[in-house]
């Protein structure tokens, strides 16, 4: 099974921006960018595609599960939305999963959400199995909210593979956005994203036996 592995926006596509100031007596300024946490996520799967002999990966059975991970981009390159597709369909992909972190006005929101194309099974396996295993609370992991339609559409629409769309936490949300950038937390985001590509691995094979 192929997976590509898209770390949302990139280069002068910033993403969703916070700012804040710290609570540290000087009111230092703050800024965090989608774009940084989403590499960041990739980041700790990458030892999946090309595992160093000491990795963790190593230890996780890629070749049984015949798993190949790929990515859109592990550096600060911006991508349309149409290279993203295109990565998906020229290599082609079994599975694309984006990554992303969501932003709302009130700052009230908070948790992981996870978006596919209605009607996927597969879509749905692996959308469920991610929110299950985020380390953050998950909302609606149905098909996208109505106020999602267009976004979600515009992402998981530029190729006819099984697409989903992970927002991982609220940058709008002081909680989650404290904890978006903890190395363990990202890590742990890392991990629940590949516990949804093994549910699907599983199930393929399971069909395959049957
Ligand atoms: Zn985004």
């Amino acid at each position: 099974m192929r997976v590509l592995i898209d770390p949302g926006h990139g280069g002068d596509n910033l993403g969703a921006v916070a700012n804040w100031h710290a609570d540290d007596g000087f009111g230092t300024p703050k800024e965090l960018r989608e774009k940084d946490i989403t590499l960041a996520v990739a980041e700790c799967l990458e030892p999946l595609a090309e595992p160093p002999a000491d990795s963790w990966a190593r230890v996780l059975p890629l070749s049984y599960w015949d798993l190949n991970v790929i990515f859109t981009r592990l550096d600060d390159q911006a991508l349309s939305l149409t290279d993203r597709g295109s990565r998906a369909k020229d290599n082609d992909a079994d599975l694309v999963i984006h990554l992303h972190c969501d932003t709302e006005p009130t700052g009230e929101r908070n948790g992981t959400r996870c978006y596919y194309w209605p009607g996927s099974d597969a879509g749905a396996l692996v959308s469920h199995t991610i929110a299950k295993h985020s380390p953050f609370p998950f909302g609606s992991n149905a098909p996208a909210l109505p106020e999602h339609y267009p976004r979600v559409r515009n992402v998981l629409s530029k190729y006819p593979m099984t697409g989903v769309l992970v927002e991982m936490g609220f940058l709008s949300n002081e909680r989650d956005r404290s904890w978006l950038q903890n190395a363990w937390v990202q890590r742990q985001l890392a991990l629940a994203v590949l516990q949804g590509v093994l549910a699907l691995g599983k199930t393929l094979e399971a069909k395959a036996v049957a």
